[in-house]
């Protein structure tokens, strides 16, 4: 039979033509239903499983094809090939997503957005996991499942509780420079389209040579940025919770393809000692005055899926698939990520995530000596060797894989991260030098509707760091609240485990 008329008829699973989708087989025309009747029993039992664990973070998204064209030459920065020449193009899947919401929840959320692009190198797939702001809440991994629970509904009455949320954040000071971020109108972007990408995290590139160089990815929004206000945001989680998925939908499929431009800031790694601020520490940016951001690439949308479960929602993006010219930094963030999103991909998908199309390696298929496993649904390496060192003719490791060394020393231990105090300039910084007066004025009234309905000795301890960032921002949080500025200054001037106690 031609494929043609063949697509057209129903059939089971497993091919046979179906006769009949309308009425179950029954004992008699007023009999119960025989188990017999394979077609329904396959078709409920499908049904049934339909569903894979829901992502625990950035479970709502939206995501769409496209390319990213070099327009730099930066190979003495790294010798990645596909950054490897100016107007080499490389295939591209992104998806887009809220943090704290379920698969169901609002576009509009206040929320920090993922930006996770997925390059489909000759190398292998390059994955870079962002997030739309530069920065993040904490810095070290051990808090991250106690911060996200925090973000969550609570375990005792399903409902988001916001002193779970501001008891956690006002615990953790350095926090305080994402929350500023996430507090202003850059916390509701318009659409997925008007907001910049952030690889957040330092990365180490290395050129041919083998020298090595501390970056930062800015993924630059070529739309402008647009935010919504906090009562746009409210009137659109009524009006349409899926806006930005919608958006970036009806603009591709217009032919308005999304565009953002790659800009790097570079670090010589003989710099990385002395700098004033460490530059692992993810809740820190690296002010474009010390390192301006150099103009590298373009990245295009201009396909959309043609199945969501298919491209989208199985969609793994992995911080871990890196490619020769380009490895992890000691950010302990960073370092957890490696393990983790990876781990969680298993958990999800199952151990052969990568034999997905949206996940396989399409430009540099898989060649090792891992094996079977569930859904391996591939020749699964065939016939040939499944161990090294072999003497048949197997895969041999490459030289060209291998990153160059990199010195540690110290004991290990428990370390924080040095020079606490910190963690108040930058997000200081942005209040007074980058904001605009409607910025401020918007964010501290943000501020105030969230942290209100939190506990009074909550509300102290938080807006106690807001003053520590800029006395004008935590007077106006204050005042906003109702407490005595007076009082947000003492807690201000006192130290953190002092704060805490006074605030118990
Ligand atoms: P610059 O004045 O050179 O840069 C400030 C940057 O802040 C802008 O380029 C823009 O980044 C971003 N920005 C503008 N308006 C807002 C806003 N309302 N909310 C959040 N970000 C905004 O100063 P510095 O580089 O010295 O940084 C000063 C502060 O700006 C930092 O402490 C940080 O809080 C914030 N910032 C810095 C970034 C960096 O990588 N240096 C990136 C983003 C924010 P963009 O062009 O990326 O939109």
């Amino acid at each position: 039979m031609a494929n043609a008329e063949r697509k057209k008829r129903l059939t089971t699973a497993f091919g046979r033509p179906v006769g009949d989708d309308q009425n179950s087989e029954t004992a008699g025309p007023r009999g119960p239903v025989l188990i017999q009747d394979v077609h329904l029993l396959e078709k409920l039992g499908h049904f049934d499983r339909e569903r894979i664990p829901e992502r625990v973070v950035h479970a709502k998204g939206a995501g769409a094809g496209g390319y990213f064209e070099v327009t730099a030459d930066v190979s003495e920065y790294t010798k990645a090939k596909f950054l490897s020449e100016v107007g080499k193009r490389t295939e591209v899947f992104v998806r887009f997503s809220t943090v704290g919401g379920e698969k169901g929840s609002a576009d509009s959320e206040r929320d920090p957005r993922g930006f996770a692009v997925k390059f489909y190198t000759e190398e292998g797939n390059y994955d870079l996991v962002g997030n739309n702001t530069p920065v993040f809440f904490i810095r070290d991994p051990l808090k991250f499942p106690d911060f996200i629970h925090t973000q969550k509904r609570s375990p005792a009455t399903n409902l988001k509780d916001p002193d779970m949320f501001w008891d956690f954040l006002s615990l953790t000071p350095e926090s305080v420079h994402q929350v500023t971020i996430l507090f202003s109108d850059r916390g509701t972007p318009a659409t997925y389209r008007h907001m910049n990408g952030y690889s957040s995290h330092t990365y180490k590139w290395y050129n041919a040579k083998g020298e090595q160089f501390w970056v930062k990815y800015h993924l630059k929004t070529d739309q402008g940025i647009k935010n919504l206000t906090r009562q746009e945001a409210e009137a659109m989680r009524g009006k349409d919770p899926d806006h930005a998925t919608r958006d970036l939908h009806d603009a591709i499929a217009r032919g308005d393809f999304p565009s953002w431009t790659l800009e790097m800031q570079i670090m010589k790694h003989s710099e990385a000692e002395d700098y004033r601020f460490n530059v692992f520490d993810i809740t820190k940016v690296w002010p474009h005055g010390d390192y301006p951001p150099i103009r590298v690439g373009k990245l295009v949308l201009n396909r959309n899926p043609e199945n969501y479960f298919a491209e989208v929602e199985q969609a793994a993006f992995a911080p871990s698939s890196l490619v020769p010219g380009i490895a992890p930094s000691p950010d302990k963030m960073l370092q957890a990520r490696l393990f983790s999103y990876h781990d969680t991909h298993i958990h999800r998908l199952g151990p052969n995530y990568h034999l997905i199309p949206v996940n396989s390696p399409k430009n540099a298929p898989e060649m090792n000596y891992q094996r079977d496993g569930l859904m391996r649904v591939d020749s699964g390496g065939g016939s040939g060797p499944n161990y090294w060192p072999n003497s048949f003719d197997g895969v041999a490791p490459d030289i060209e894989g291998k990153d160059p060394p990199f010195p540690v020393d110290g004991h290990a231990d428990r370390h924080p991260y040095s020079q606490p105090n910190d963690d108040f300039v930058q997000p200081g910084d942005l209040y007074r030098k980058v904001m605009t007066e409607e910025d401020r004025e918007h964010l501290v009234g943000n501020i105030v509707s969230h942290l209100s309905q939190a506990q009074e000795r909550i509300q102290l301890r938080q807006t106690a760091l807001f003053f520590k960032a800029d006395a004008d921002y935590g007077s106006k949080v204050a005042r906003g609240l109702g407490l005595s500025v007076d009082e947000i200054e003492k807690l201000a001037k006192m130290t953190q485990e002092d704060r805490v106690r006074a605030t118990k």
